[in-house]
């Protein structure tokens, strides 16, 4: 991913954590997640907001901060209230029951059901109610600099989101470059995919970006377990990375790694190249890579870390506020 792009998908993300939904909305009880770089193996978003019932939400942590997967759901959605054998409990599964044995053993060390052995049998019993806590999901795809080419490209992805239906509703972030979306390019792009524009001069903030056109609703092509299995694998995956986990493959522990901020942004900044680095030229292979001096390791730093571990637990705290 170029710098700019990746630096253009954290002042997204930001920014719908700030002020999604973009427009009034009739329904004010809702909550939102933002994460990045989600979907499946035909299709990846560079933003996901999932919209959320708060109550549910707040419910859903009692299952850890950690999203659950598809193997994990199917044993947390249909643990029974009282103990019973995995197998009576559980919905046959289309693969071995060996599998979702190793499932329920994970499911436990996580403490997310509860297990015991009754004789050769293993119940399991659920610690709550896994409650409904995603409505819909919402995916927005940034293109910076769209002209006509990229225009052209996108739109054959866009075509394909709205055609397998699996986000709800699908936009294209692009920056404002005068005062309207030209014409030329709302015609290349599926009418069902809304565009907001952004500008980001001054910095990251709600009034950041706007509406250029609406988005309409769309319409699901797959049976509805089907799609919500699947929207809720995604939504799992948001709550559990948010759009933060940059810094997992980031080097923060590099003397030259610094946070920057932009409006109400941190954004990740290379005092050695002096400007906003990517993702991936700030790794382990970056010949730039200087680890921080020992002497950085004390005062007032976490006791296991300087300042690159630091930055880690601020954006991990930041992450934990935000959902
Ligand atoms: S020098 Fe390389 S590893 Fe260090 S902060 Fe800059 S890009 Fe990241």
């Amino acid at each position: 991913m170029a710098d700019s792009e990746f630096v253009y998908e954290l002042r997204v993300c930001r920014w719908a954590e700030l002020a999604w939904p973009p427009e009034e909305t009739e329904n004010d009880e809702t909550t939102y997640l933002v994460a990045r770089q989600l979907g499946t193996k035909q299709r990846r978003w560079d933003t996901v907001v999932v919209e959320c019932d708060p109550d549910a939400l707040q419910a859903r942590a009692a299952f850890g901060d950690d999203e659950l997967d598809s193997d994990l759901l199917h044993v947390v959605r249909n643990a029974p209230a009282e103990w019973t054998w995995y197998r009576d409990a559980l919905p046959e599964p289309d693969y071995p029951w060996r599998y979702v044995r190793e499932a329920v053993h994970r499911a436990a060390g996580r403490g997310v059901v509860q297990t015991r052995k009754n004789g050769n049998q293993i119940q399991i019993k659920r610690i709550a109610p896994y409650p409904d806590w995603m409505r819909r999901l919402i995916a927005i795809e940034n293109k910076p600099d769209l002209d006509a080419s990229a225009a052209d490209r996108l739109a054959d992805q866009l075509s394909h989101d709205i055609e397998t239906g699996l986000a709800d509703e699908v936009w294209v972030a692009t920056a404002e470059t005068g005062a309207t979306v030209e014409p030329a390019l709302l015609e290349a792009l599926p009418v069902e995919a809304g565009i907001l524009t952004t500008d980001f001069s001054g910095g990251v903030d709600a009034a950041a970006a706007s509406v250029a056109w609406h988005p309409t609703a769309v319409t699901p092509t797959h049976s509805d377990d089907y799609r919500n299995s699947r929207q809720l694998e995604l939504a799992e995956r948001a709550y559990g990375r948010g759009w933060r986990d940059y810094q997992a493959t980031m080097r923060p522990d590099c003397r030259h790694f610094e946070l920057r901020r932009n409006g109400r942004l941190l954004i990740p900044w290379c005092a050695a190249k002096e400007c906003h680095q990517s993702s991936s030229a700030c790794s382990s292979s970056c010949s730039e890579f200087e680890p921080e001096p020992p002497a950085w390791r004390t005062q007032g730093w976490p006791i296991d870390g300087g300042p690159g571990v630091g930055i880690r637990q601020l954006l991990e705290k930041r992450a934990e506020r935000e959902r």
